[in-house]
């Protein structure tokens, strides 16, 4: 029920993103407030966060070191520009994201954002190349069902029809797309990376023959796609990406937006999974969630390769009003800090195994044709409804909601992805609350 002594909430003027406004606005859903590993809606009911807001705060929910870092920062310097200028905390914090990042990767450019995290890192590729006299490496490749975000580069290198169709004449030249590999039919619930597919990486083979190498310019892929609802990575599969790259000169970029910070065990998937990149994005977890950033981490050879000409000489015409905001960078070192202390990114492993079998507890419910899981990760997808692609998926999604819990839809999949903080117990409920959900649907 509403709480009738609250005005109503006025929802004409916001323009929601990536939601069904229409939809939404008869029946609005609203977070109210947060803590460890539950949301309050505004009917003051508690709504066990299932996905770390939007797979961002893997530390869970109002942390008081993080607000106090933040407080502190605004109230002593509350905006300082990085164009020709510095503050120290984006050295103090590139510095200590370095000492996380996989094995050489230790150069760090900040961004806003995980859209601007994969644009800035296509920048970086494109540039590099050109840097080292390889000015014909312009082509990008990227996957079909890949989610890079929301830039013109990012909606171009991704392969989700739905983010790409309303712009597709304006989408930037010469990129080529690897096939996914989601494949029910060979793969459908397996337990941990399936094992069919690491073959799909040999289409990069094809791609270089079809325009070879020398105009190829770096390949994009998210080490597990999260927003395509969890496709997980064949066994050996970025490893054949990566020995391809490396054959052919053509840089390897991980988009650790959702995989980094130890969603699926280590501090990112790269580390997890024995595959270095030579560039690797991220956001979300770098702050909690709790200010926008996102970084790029490139190996210290091609930073390198920039740092020729006249000292005087502006190396990388790119940046961000924002660039290492102070008070990102204080929300940011708090949050490093607490993963830290907590050994939260050792969680996913510990918890994998429990996880795994409570999400495959739901194999044999109605209309629920794969399961998928890693880390702290799940996706459960489902058969279409008759009346059309999505339905089913939103229903649950909705009717999760309503028994208290916040999952993610992506498509006619669930996906979940808790903080890091999440016991055995917050598991026990979200998946009898899916349960009962799956059963309504
Ligand atoms: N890249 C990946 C892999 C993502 O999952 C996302 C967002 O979910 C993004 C990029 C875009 O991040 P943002 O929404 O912060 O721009």
């Amino acid at each position: 029920m509403a709480n009738d002594s609250r005005p109503a909430v006025p929802v004409d003027h916001f323009w929601m993103p990536f939601t069904a406004n229409r939809q939404f606005k008869t029946s609005p859903r609203l977070l109210e407030s947060a803590e460890g590993m539950y949301y309050t809606d505004t009917d003051g009911r508690q709504v066990i966060d299932g996905t770390a807001g939007l797979w961002c705060c893997n530390a869970g929910h109002g942390r008081r070191e993080i607000t106090e870092a933040v407080s502190k920062q605004i109230a002593r310097m509350d905006f300082a520009p990085t164009f020709q200028m510095g503050h120290p905390l984006p050295f103090e914090l590139a510095e200590r994201l370095a000492e996380i990042a996989p094995a050489g990767l230790n150069r760090v450019f900040f961004t806003n954002s995980g859209s601007e995290s994969a644009d800035t890192a296509l920048k970086v590729a494109l540039a590099y190349q050109r840097a080292i006299g390889q000015g014909s490496r312009t082509r990008l490749i990227g996957r079909e069902l890949a989610y890079h975000g929301v830039g013109f580069g990012g909606i171009s290198v991704g392969g989700m029809g739905n983010n790409r169709k309303a712009f597709s004449s304006s989408l930037i030249p010469g990129v080529d797309h690897l096939p996914h590999t989601l494949d029910l039919t060979r793969n459908a619930f397996t337990r941990g990376l399936p094992e069919h597919g690491a073959e799909l990486a040999d289409e990069l083979e094809r791609l270089v023959t079809l325009h070879g190498a020398d105009n190829i310019a770096a390949v994009i892929v998210e080490p597990m796609s999260g927003s395509a609802g969890v496709i997980l990575p064949p066994q050996g599969y970025l490893q054949r990406l990566r020995e391809i790259t490396r054959k052919h000169g053509i840089l390897l970029i991980f988009d650790e937006v959702i995989t980094g910070f130890g969603r699926v065990g280590e501090a990112f998937a790269a580390q997890r999974w024995g595959v270095t990149p030579d560039i690797l994005t991220c956001a979300k977890g770098l702050t909690n969630g709790a200010v926008p950033m996102g970084a790029v981490f490139v190996s210290e050879q091609i930073h390198e390769a920039f740092m020729h000409g006249p000292e005087s000489a502006i190396e990388f015409f790119h940046g961000y009003t924002y660039s290492g905001h102070p008070v990102a960078c204080a929300a940011a070192l708090a949050t490093q800090e607490i993963y830290q202390r907590e050994n939260l990114f050792q969680k996913a492993i510990e918890l994998e195994g429990y996880w795994q079998d409570a999400l495959f507890s739901l194999q044999g419910l109605p209309n629920v044709t794969d399961i998928r899981t890693v880390g702290l990760v799940a996706g459960i997808q489902f058969a279409p409804h008759a009346d059309g692609v999505g339905k089913r998926g939103y229903e649950v999604f909705r009717q999760c909601f309503e028994d208290g819990l916040l999952a993610r839809a992506s498509g006619d999949t669930i996906a979940l992805s808790p903080a890091l903080i999440v016991e055995r117990e917050h598991i026990d409920a979200m998946v009898d609350r899916l349960a009962n959900a799956i059963r309504k649907n």
